[in-house]
């Protein structure tokens, strides 16, 4: 049985940006959900033993197995979510920055690119940068779709689910990644 992971901050931590009412309801309702129907979507099955991350590649591209599939998908896009923003996010630091820098010719082309790919998912989905071949890359999926499935393990995410914002920015999707990018990015340091 998968449990329900603990918020690494206050539920107020992440103000002004993300309020309070909203992770109440994104931390507190939505992804609770997605974690107690995987538990009972597994159960008595041959997933119902597996870590999470191997569910997500047993079951990827598998029709018959789509809400299995999108529901451990959920739960493991959560779980990074809430380790991808911090009250004190924002820049990368040292070797990422410099990568960063060095690849796109500046930090703000980066963000530029990054807000560009997110604000552009067509309906439920996320953004995503992860490290590949020595570059830096950015890639988006849709609803419970995740870098996982395909062996990429992402160094930042950003929920692009209108859960995620819509009580603090309705439609202003853009104006939710803006802030996601410039006060919450809470970005590992390169090994
Ligand atoms: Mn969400």
């Amino acid at each position: 049985m998968f449990e329900v992971k603990e918020l690494p901050y206050e539920m107020s931590a992440l103000e002004p940006y993300v309020s309070e009412r909203t992770l109440s309801f994104h931390y507190g309702k939505h992804y609770p959900n997605y974690v107690n129907t995987l538990n009972k979507l597994i159960e008595g099955t041959e997933y119902a033993d597996m870590p999470l991350e191997e569910i997500i590649r047993a079951t990827y591209g598998k029709a018959d197995k789509q809400a299995i599939f999108n529901n451990a998908g959920q739960v493991w896009n959560h779980e990074f979510l809430w380790d991808s923003m911090s009250p004190f996010g924002g820049a990368p630091e040292d070797a990422l920055l410099d990568k960063i820098t060095k690849q796109y010719g500046s930090y703000d082309e980066f963000k530029k690119q990054l807000k560009d790919a997110a604000v552009g998912q067509f309906g439920s989905g996320w953004a995503w940068v992860y490290e590949e071949d020595d570059a830096i890359k950015i890639m988006t999926t849709a609803n419970g779709d995740t870098p996982i499935a395909r062996g990429i393990n992402p160094l930042l995410n950003i929920d692009v689910w209108e859960h995620a914002y819509y009580l603090d920015y309705q439609n202003r999707r853009a104006e939710h990644v803006e802030n996601f990018i410039e006060h919450l990015a809470n970005w590992p340091q390169l090994a």
